[in-house]
């Protein structure tokens, strides 16, 4: 069987990446399936409800996925220390340099084939979204399936980011303005690495870029990733709703069977501390950058 085309959202959290998952997937061939990664931990450890509305262990989706392998209770524990081992951000840079053993590579590798072809076979699709959002799983999977995997790099701006990091009460846990610009940082830096290494296959994609024109953006990915997203642009056109799907891992959209999409456009009422933590993000940023462009000034 041919591999099934990988298309990889990575990017910090709170960049837009289940949103951008669900609005990509919503055209024929294409499915989407969420944070990939954590599906051992969410669906076997946790029984998360997926997003058609039932429990994961009995969503028919993932049941077609999961439960055919030969996977027994007890290696699921070793399938998810293999993920993290492989693709955490701390151990990123000894993926970078190869560092990895051999023997937790193969098994990596046989992991994420197994469950690309899976997906692909049970939703019938040949190109399969995964918002997992790590640098180290987007270098991962570019090196063991060079052929068929692509990158979206999503950014977002420093203000938006930190206000939604510094938010309380959502589901996920609040961060400290200190903690959000360390994590953009090494975020930011580690996504640089990915797309310097293959730069032909990460596209990066600003949030705010395709908030004020997105015909343009989506027409870009279609050519780069030969694609055709025309319902995506038509949904996005007449404001209908995009179909969840079948997502375990994600944010809280992964919550609803349909949604809208609703940009934010932006937080205008960050505080001081806020407010510099932006600032200092967008310095970071830049310096990053500078260097990108040093080595790679035709990116
Ligand atoms: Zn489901």
């Amino acid at each position: 069987m041919e591999s099934p085309n990988i298309l990889y959202i990575m990017g910090a959290g709170r960049s837009g990446t289940t949103i951008m998952e669900i609005l990509l997937a919503n055209n024929p061939g294409i499915t989407g399936v969420g944070e990939l990664t954590h599906v051992f931990r969410d669906h076997y450890k946790k029984n998360i409800k997926c997003s058609c509305g039932k429990s994961a262990a009995s969503c028919s989706f993932w049941e077609g996925i999961l439960h055919t392998s030969t996977w027994n209770d007890d290696e699921i524990d070793i399938l998810i220390q293999t993920l993290q081992k492989v693709e955490s951000h701390a151990t990123f840079m000894r993926l970078f340099f190869r560092f990895c053993q051999k023997t937790i590579l193969q098994r990596y590798f046989h992991i994420n084939k197994h469950l690309f072809n899976k997906i692909s076979l049970i939703s019938k699709t040949k190109t399969i979204i995964d918002s997992s959002k790590y640098a180290g799983r987007g270098l991962a999977l570019l090196r063991l399936f060079p052929n068929y995997t692509k990158i979206i790099w999503m950014t977002r701006p420093p203000e938006q980011l930190v206000k939604s990091f510094h938010k309380k009460g959502l589901e996920q846990p609040s961060k400290t303005l200190i903690n959000i610009i360390i994590y953009d940082f090494y975020v930011t830096f580690c996504c640089s690495l990915v797309a310097l290494k293959h730069p032909a296959s990460v596209y990066k994609l600003e949030y705010e870029d395709f908030i004020k024109n997105f015909e343009k953006t989506l027409s870009e990915v279609e050519k780069w990733a030969d694609i055709d997203l025309s319902l995506t642009k038509s949904l996005l056109t007449n404001n209908s709703n995009f179909k969840v799907g079948h997502i375990i891992t994600g944010n809280r959209l992964r919550k609803k069977k349909v949604v809208k999409f609703n940009p934010d456009t932006g937080p205008k009422d960050l505080n001081a501390p806020e407010r510099l933590a932006s600032l200092t993000i967008k310095f970071n940023r830049t310096i990053i950058y500078f260097f990108y462009k040093l080595l790679k000034p035709n990116y």
